[in-house]
């Protein structure tokens, strides 16, 4: 019998002193009822000891961010070596979270500063985040919106989720909604299902993309129900966010089994954390097991600078030593993005190792993922062209109906393109800039 039964057993007859039927196990209600949010009960239920001086340190911790992880989730702890177990380092508090560190932020990613209505964060042109619910099922303790868990422990009523949805609708340039929190799928089926057929109501909006970590730490709330209304209003995507191997469990297979065959197309989130997942092999694994099981390896985050968090940061290089332990070495859509969320809002900036060793105008020198140094000829018959978007008499064949009509580039697009006069991009507050300015 796997630790995970046992634990499971265990777990469900401790918490209600009676037998507990497999059928409130897996409800997801139960579940959520059931959270456990107090270190005696988590010691008690695992079976674990901390010695006061321990406890003492961890009810601090409490005071400043709380604790609250699902029974489920819970039993995926290995308690013969709890203290090294990746389950038990993403759920319980350590007291190294109150050590803030130089670089420390509240809010690292500005969110609350992007924020033009309530709920909602736009920082890139085309799509936005929609912030529906303030709670989770668990606390994650390398939530990157730690400052707020705990807050507000609620889902926004309607007329707060109807602000967001006003300001959506008056963005004609937003095709892509990304709904998230906390976690959007606290929301009950019908509350969900309300939100989604306002957002479908929208004509610009194309897309609709849903944050969730139910799969991994409370697969029970992708029922059948859920799945059947989620159906009716695709195009939606969603994203989750597994960090280790070991929490593809067979509920949590079952999940993603229902989400993919209702046609929804399946990501997944990595955060890298040290003491967690900071090795090749078990990312390597962790992709594997994800493809298996139909989801999408997407991003692999840098761990934010979030306070509370420096205990679980690895440097770059460890994300970029992941990356070339795969890149090549196995299927391409088994590798994620390796992304760092720009402190101060500029969004996610990709990292990968380096691949173009040099180049002259005909020939362009690689290297591979062996180690092997390659050349390739830059075509010589390539006339190059001048374009000044004059789409309509370009003998390219873009017929613009539906494509992005959007004639401003903007960053480095606006360098390289020949229709903007700009040469080059200088940050604001410049010295030599406002003495030129100034004479
Ligand atoms: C991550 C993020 C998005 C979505 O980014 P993608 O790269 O399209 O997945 C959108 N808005 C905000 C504020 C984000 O942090």
């Amino acid at each position: 019998m796997s630790i995970y039964s046992i634990n499971q057993q265990k777990i469900a007859a401790d918490l209600s002193e009676n037998q507990v039927h497999q059928s409130k196990w897996t409800d997801w209600h139960w579940q959520l009822r059931h959270s456990i949010n107090r270190v005696d009960t988590f010691e008690k239920l695992l079976g674990i000891k901390l010695n006061d001086v321990e406890r003492r340190k961890i009810e601090l911790t409490l005071r400043k961010f709380p604790l609250s992880i699902t029974p489920y989730y819970l039993s995926l702890i290995d308690t013969d070596d709890f203290r090294n177990d990746p389950i038990f380092r993403q759920a319980f508090p350590d007291p190294k979270e109150l050590e803030i560190d130089k670089c420390d932020m509240s809010d690292p990613l500005a969110e609350d500063r992007d924020s033009p209505a309530p709920g909602i964060t736009h920082r890139y042109p085309d799509r936005v985040l929609f912030h529906i619910s303030n709670v989770c099922s668990m606390y994650c303790r390398h939530c990157t919106r730690k400052r707020k868990v705990g807050d507000t422990d609620s889902i926004p009523d309607r007329d707060q989720i109807r602000a967001g949805l006003d300001y959506i609708r008056g963005a004609t340039e937003v095709r892509d909604v990304l709904l998230s929190g906390g976690d959007p799928l606290m929301l009950s089926d019908q509350y969900l299902d309300w939100v989604l057929t306002e957002l479908r109501q929208i004509k610009h909006v194309q897309v609709i993309r849903i944050g969730s970590r139910m799969p991994v730490v409370l697969p029970y709330r992708i029922t059948d129900g859920l799945v059947e209304m989620l159906k009716k209003h695709h195009p939606i995507w969603l994203n989750t966010h597994f960090n280790h191997p070991r929490e593809i469990t067979s509920s949590s297979k079952q999940a993603l089994r229902k989400l993919a065959d209702a046609g929804i197309p399946l990501g997944n989130q990595t955060v890298l954390l040290a003491g967690v997942n900071d090795c090749v092999r078990i990312v390597k694994s962790l992709v594997h097991k994800l493809v298996e099981n139909r989801v999408r390896p997407y991003y692999l985050y840098q761990c934010d600078l979030s306070e509370g968090l420096s205990h679980f940061r690895t440097p770059v290089g460890k994300g970029i030593e992941i990356m070339e332990g795969l890149i090549g070495h196995t299927s391409g859509f088994s590798v994620p993005t390796y992304v760092i969320d720009a402190p101060g809002g500029g969004g996610k900036i990709p990292l990968t190792p380096n691949y173009l060793i040099s180049l002259s105008t005909n020939k362009v020198v690689l290297r591979n993922y062996e180690g092997v140094i390659t050349t390739y000829a830059e075509p010589e018959s390539y006339k190059t062209k001048f374009c000044e978007r004059q789409c309509t008499t370009c003998d390219l064949q873009l017929k613009l109906e539906g494509a992005d009509d959007n004639n401003n580039a903007t960053g480095i697009e606006q360098l390289l393109c020949d229709y903007d006069e700009t040469i080059s991009l200088t940050p604001a507050g410049n010295e030599r800039m406002e003495r030129r300015d100034g004479s």
